[in-house]
């Protein structure tokens, strides 16, 4: 048989920010179709009207394009298959529900959900299905009149799903391998609503996947539960023969403890869980997301390639290339993937290093400006070389560095009790003369000549660095004092040793 074209799709539906493991899941769909030379749809899943929210397509949207991850078709990227959000297509689905009802493999049911809440409390567990279905009120159980009559005179409706008992339903999962499931255990699903003329997530989903031409779906793992009903569903249409593939994701679980990963974790730990910010339109509460946290995509796409699946290697950095090289669909893990937020730090901090120091000067460039200083880009620049190693994220620069660009506005309390002693503003004095005496001030041109006077003179090196860095620096740390004082320049550095002197004396 020829190998099938792979399409895969995702399909979010609108109803807020897109959390972190949707993203996961486009992720892995984007690679499987690129390796594949394939295509992948951005599909919105918008039948539950009443959970639509506001701004969310476009969001979903925004954060896709942020993180570099693009579709081939779909919602605002056109193509042969549309319209491709669901709302849009409610003509076609009528098509296939009144198809599964004219070949009896669906029903009308009627019964309110007044009737329905009736029936639980009368029957333990209740379900509906086909133990119970002859006892509602539904296509099954009154004539065919009384069933026109009462849709003629506008009574609402919903149409069922009729599943065979005594069935074996087998799915077979790209990740977890078969998976079977007897039919008795599911109920009659609801695949329309008449209240909305609108079908229901399971119809649509399948309907589209088939007119669509999807090869493969891959998913969340709460989706698993309904993967039997939308096997049972392609056989009902006579669609085994294009049956797409399943892939169920593992869960991201919480960082810390059982369960799955929640945006209360997020909350209660400080990390996003949504990879732009949100702002909820009906409370007005704001999410925070990855990109302004000051999250580079590149990190973001790193870190969620390896939250369940792994390379089978120890390479740990890969772009968006080398993931679609090596990215193996089916060696994705069945467990749940502890959602480790300090790794995802620490792919941040690797894309700080990973970045050329001018890269990452343009960006820090604006925010050494809203303090008020005004530097070149190259001055940036030279700040960035000898700092950036220290951060995981270009705003933690401006608190680690401001001394560069700005005398210190007072001295660390505790470091002046350890690092400055009595003898320490005589010794000050005398080095401020040796570093006035230097012509060339580059850190080849002071280092020799202040070492050797250091020598000359016995003084303890840790003592007159120590002193010399709190002078300059306000506090008791930081990069090498040559690289300070050669980008400072003389004078400044004279005029901040000069100024410790006087405070400190
Ligand atoms: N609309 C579903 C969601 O929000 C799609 C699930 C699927 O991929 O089948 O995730």
């Amino acid at each position: 048989m020829a190998e099938r074209k792979v399409r895969v799709r995702f399909a979010p539906s609108p109803t807020g920010a897109l959390h972190i493991g949707g993203v996961r899941t486009a992720l892995y769909n984007y690679l499987f179709a690129r390796q594949h030379g394939g295509e992948l749809i951005f599909r919105i899943e918008d039948t539950d009207s009443n959970r639509f929210v506001p701004g969310a397509e476009e969001y979903i949207l925004e954060a896709f394009e942020w993180l570099g991850i693009k579709f081939d078709e779909g919602v605002s990227f056109g193509g042969n298959y549309g319209p491709y959000r669901q709302s849009e297509r409610r003509d076609i689905y009528k098509t296939y529900v009144n198809q599964l009802l004219e070949a009896d493999k669906a029903y009308i049911a009627f019964d309110t959900p007044e009737e329905l809440a009736a029936k639980r409390e009368e029957i333990k567990n209740f379900q509906y299905d086909a133990r119970t279905r002859m006892q509602m009120r539904n296509s099954l159980t009154m004539a065919k009149e009384e069933v026109d009559k009462l849709i003629e005179d506008g009574e609402q409706y919903v149409v069922r799903f009729k599943i065979n008992p005594g069935e074996e339903v087998r799915v077979d999962d790209m990740i977890r391998g078969e998976v079977r499931v007897k039919t008795d255990i599911l109920d009659d699903k609801v695949l329309y609503k008449s209240a909305d003329e609108l079908p229901t997530y399971h119809l649509a989903n399948i309907v589209d996947d088939h007119l669509m031409e999807v090869s493969h779906v891959i998913r969340g793992e709460e989706w698993l539960p309904s993967a039997p009903l939308h096997v049972l569903l392609y056989r009902a249409f006579d669609w085994e023969e294009s049956m797409p593939r399943f892939a169920h994701l593992p869960l991201l679980l919480k960082p810390e403890g059982k369960g799955k990963l929640s945006k209360r974790d997020g909350d209660r730990l400080g990390f996003p869980v949504f990879p732009l910010q949100w702002k909820d339109p009906k409370t007005g509460e704001i999410s925070s997301g990855y990109r302004e946290s000051g999250y580079f995509p590149e990190a973001v796409v790193n870190f969620l390639a390896l939250l369940g699946w792994n390379p089978g290697t120890e390479q740990e950095l890969f772009t968006l290339d080398e993931l679609v090289a090596a990215f193996d669909i089916t060696r994705c893990s069945k467990a749940g993937a502890k959602f480790d937020y300090q790794k995802g730090m620490w792919f941040n901090h690797e894309y700080v290093l990973k970045k050329s120091d001018e890269e990452i000067a343009k960006l820090f460039a604006p925010i050494v400006a809203n303090n008020g200083v005004d530097a070149s880009l190259t001055e940036v620049t030279q700040v960035v070389h000898l700092m950036k190693d220290r951060v995981s994220f270009v705003t933690e620069l401006w608190d680690l560095c401001s001394f560069f660009f700005m005398p210190p506005t007072g001295y660390d309390e505790k470091t002046v009790k350890k690092r400055w002693k009595e003898y320490s503003g005589q010794q000050m004095q005398e080095l401020s003369q040796v570093l006035a005496d230097i012509e060339d001030f580059s850190i080849e041109g002071q280092e020799p000549v202040v070492m050797k006077w250091v020598e000359d003179k016995g003084y303890k090196l840790g003592d007159i660095m120590n002193a010399f860095r709190l002078a300059l620096v306000g506090i008791g740390k930081g990069p090498g004092m040559f690289d300070i004082t050669a980008f400072l320049g003389k004078d400044e550095t004279l005029r901040r040793l000069h100024k410790a002197i006087e405070v400190l004396g």
